[in-house]
């Protein structure tokens, strides 16, 4: 391979194959991924006709195809079935290799460092569910142009476009409709364009997630609890969930001074063992500084009365405190 030579390159789920009638392999009520299966249900992908054409126009201008895909080199076959049967032009071929968990984007920058060192890369296609490949592609100044989601209903073939749907953070996505006719398209292109890109909406939650566990942080110091342990993102959780614990605790303190006089009167005995049981329950959460803890118990703590009385009661009863 020349040096000077110039390639494009295509990825194939969600990309080059429109893959919404197997996504229930993957996203389902049981919660599990059936990556096989999700793989093996590939021979049914519709093509996506007029990226296709795209590709086609580089491929006539001298510019090598090179299909790169984190899909199984499993269905490795079937693979070159479908691409033959659509009669999708390509000069290369690259899947997975079993075993290899690699996340997508060093995969793919492994394989192009690999097999095309200096070439020119004029355009990458993307699915922009995969950000981590376009974050890179941004990252080198690699041209790479996302494929959203299929937007038309799929439900005959007689029909599709690739829409050009500029977002409100002016990145550009080309979104495949395909289906009946439907003259909703337009209005939903415009819909599309309302919103920011999902790259930009993954660095925009990224950056709420970071201001929250500042936050949470901030309001750790100024209690004096220790700080936790454990990885950066189980550390940044757990503060949130911790921060929440405690708002609940704190709420639970104020309903113990409001109830203090007329509870001690009632029943001292009662009351006093109450009063101990919630103070140490509380000295035991200030000393959980291992972020798992945290996280593992995060179900229930939210930041309110009720949850603030159950928390305490249920480690009260777990530690023999009462
Ligand atoms: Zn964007």
């Amino acid at each position: 391979m020349p040096t000077d030579q110039e390639i494009v390159i295509c990825g194939l789920d969600g990309v080059l194959a429109l893959i919404e009638h197997r996504l229930h392999h993957l996203y389902n009520e049981e919660g599990v991924r059936h990556w096989e299966q999700f793989h093996a249900a590939c021979d049914d992908d519709m093509p996506n006709l007029p990226l296709i054409e795209r590709l086609n126009r580089a491929r006539a201008e001298g510019v090598a195809v090179l299909l790169l895909s984190g899909r199984s080199q499993a269905v490795a076959g079937q693979t070159r079935q479908w691409l033959a049967r659509w009669q999708i032009g390509y000069d290369a071929l690259f899947l997975r290799p079993p075993g290899n968990f690699t996340p997508s984007a060093e995969f793919k920058a492994g394989v192009i460092a690999q097999h095309y060192p200096g070439a020119t890369i004029r355009r990458l296609y993307e699915s922009d569910s995969h950000l981590d490949v376009a974050t890179w592609a941004t990252a080198q100044t690699i041209p790479c142009t996302l494929i959203g989601h299929n937007q038309g209903n799929g439900e005959s073939r007689e029909q599709f476009e690739l829409k050009v749907v500029r977002h409100a953070c002016e990145h550009t996505v080309l979104y495949p409709f395909y289906g009946d006719d439907d003259f909703a398209w337009g209005e939903r292109a415009q819909q599309l364009g309302l919103g920011i890109c999902r790259l930009c909406g993954a660095a925009e939650q990224r950056e709420e997630q970071h201001k929250r566990s500042l936050q949470a942080r901030h309001y750790a110091r100024e209690r004096g609890l220790p700080p936790l342990e454990g990885s950066e993102r189980q550390v940044a959780w757990a503060e949130t969930v911790r921060l929440g614990a405690f708002g609940a605790i704190d709420k639970v303190l104020q309903w113990v001074a409001r109830v203090n006089e007329e509870a001690q009167r009632e029943d001292p005995d009662y009351w006093q063992s109450v009063q101990q049981g919630i103070t140490r329950s509380i000295g035991y959460l200030e000393e959980q500084t291992d972020a798992k803890w945290w996280i593992d118990h995060r179900h229930g703590m939210f930041n309110n009365l009720d949850s603030g009385r159950a928390l305490l009661s249920a480690i009260a009863q777990e530690r023999g405190y009462l």
